[in-house]
């Protein structure tokens, strides 16, 4: 294990209250391997009152009945357990005491004695921070707040992310240093590399990001060069991701770029996506939307849906120009709660060319759909920002953001999430991991 994620929901309801106690106070995170080393949090848990067996301002213990039952509740969840406790009368970055050094030996045997398959990991919470390491090991690990604002709240490699100061002052007065260090050393997935995701690259390549994972399986046609940054004639038949490579090299030759000519929905591209620390998704197929969106919340890695449409009535006269951008975090609303899925087009996407031949049903969906630059571009921007917003303090708070081309009025609705809902909801796929399926090409 080399880092845990956590969604910002369980961090609110259970370690932001306990730091407000005078007391040291004991949580548990249950959690679930992802991919990477990763062990993402499903549940987080107070330890109640009753399950002390010492309690003051600067130890606590808990009893071997409360251990017992919650060792039973993990091993039955196929979970791990991250044991977490505050110190919180300390404003500075906390440290594990030797009072903890002491208490952890024997939890680690006890822990390792009944859930031998899973990792454990100990975490202490100050008002000034957090840290984290390997139960009874002396490896940090990092931790990540995952939601409408992603927050590394310890990271053990942070010397690894110093950026030019010359290149970035004007963003660094714009967002801090702590602001710039987080876009340095956080990896972006594009998946869709055209239209919208083209300029997103270009965008993220002058904002600092040096990390990069690249998705698309497509090539270059001369139909896309109206709109796909940089598309030069001599470039038509080149995959588009690596159109967008080049071009973010010559921003930031330092970057480091993973291009990947694959279709999302195959499991290679999927697993690797989960990996990676922030996902702009950048494609209209519903069906790569509908997986890319339940894998942001599945795996704990945020995402910014964003799309265009030029509605075109039956004369061939332009009714209306939409642009959406929406990030998916939890906490906020999926697509399905945003109704942005057609489960229609999601099954037709699904088929293969024979069935789809057959299916009485298909009618002209492979027809190519109106598209301009300056509109791609305005949701390029506006969803960067939004990355912005989430990744750094800088005050961009929109989530959700709705432009009407027609009458060039921006909105910023609500996302109402269905509290059934399988995806966002508590009941849903939250920090899952690999136990939760998603529909993928071919392994229906
Ligand atoms: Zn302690
Ligand atoms: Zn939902």
């Amino acid at each position: 294990m080399n880092e845990i994620r956590i969604p910002a929901p369980q961090w609110e309801d259970v370690a932001t209250p306990a730091l407000l106690e005078q007391k040291e106070t004991c949580m548990s995170f249950f959690t679930r391997t992802g991919f990477g080393g990763r062990a993402l949090s499903v549940l987080a848990e107070r330890a109640p009152a009753g399950a002390y067996l010492r309690r003051t301002d600067v130890a606590a213990e808990l009893a071997p009945a409360y251990l017992v039952e919650l060792t039973a509740r993990a091993r039955r969840m196929g979970a791990g357990l991250v044991m977490a406790h505050t110190h919180p009368f300390d404003h500075g970055m906390p440290e594990f005491s030797d009072v903890d050094n002491a208490g952890e030996e024997p939890l680690r045997a006890f822990l390792e004695a009944r859930l031998p398959t899973q990792p454990h990991a100990a975490m202490v919470i100050s008002q000034g921070g957090v840290r984290a390491r390997v139960l009874g090991g002396a490896a940090a690990v990092k931790v990540v707040r995952v939601g409408a604002e992603v927050r590394t709240l310890f990271d053990p490699d942070l010397s690894a992310s110093s950026f030019s100061h010359d290149v970035y002052d004007r963003q660094v007065r714009a967002f801090g240093r702590a602001g710039q260090t987080a876009i340095a050393s956080t990896e972006v997935a594009l998946v869709g590399l055209g239209g919208t995701g083209s300029v997103v690259a270009q965008e993220l390549a002058h904002l600092g990001v040096r990390r990069f994972l690249l998705i698309d399986p497509d090539k270059l046609e001369t139909s896309n060069r109206n709109r796909v940054f940089g598309a030069q004639p001599e470039l038509i038949g080149r995959h588009k991701v690596e159109i967008a490579a080049e071009n973010i090299l010559k921003v930031n030759p330092q970057a480091q770029i993973e291009t990947r000519v694959e279709d999302v929905l195959t499991r290679a591209a999927a697993d690797r996506l989960a990996e990676s620390d922030f996902i702009f998704l950048c494609t209209d197929s519903h069906a790569s939307r509908a997986m890319v969106s339940q894998l942001a919340y599945q795996h704990l890695v945020p995402a910014i849906d964003m799309g265009v449409s030029i509605g075109v009535g039956d004369a061939g006269e332009v009714r209306e120009i939409t642009g959406r951008a929406q990030m998916l975090a939890p906490g906020l609303g999926c697509l399905l709660c945003a109704g942005a899925i057609s489960s229609e087009v999601v099954r037709i996407e699904m088929m293969t060319e024979v069935q789809r031949a057959q299916d009485p049903y298909f009618r002209g969906q492979g027809e190519p759909q109106p598209a301009v630059v300056s509109l791609n571009a305005t949701m390029s921007s506006l969803a960067v920002s939004m990355f912005m917003g989430a990744v750094t303090s800088a005050p961009f708070r929109a989530r959700y953001q709705w432009y009407d081309g027609v009458t060039g009025r921006l909105r910023t609705p609500t996302v109402g999430r269905n509290p059934g809902c399988l995806v966002c909801s508590s009941s849903g796929v939250i920090g899952h991991g690999p136990s939760a399926t998603n529909p993928l090409r071919g392994a229906r």
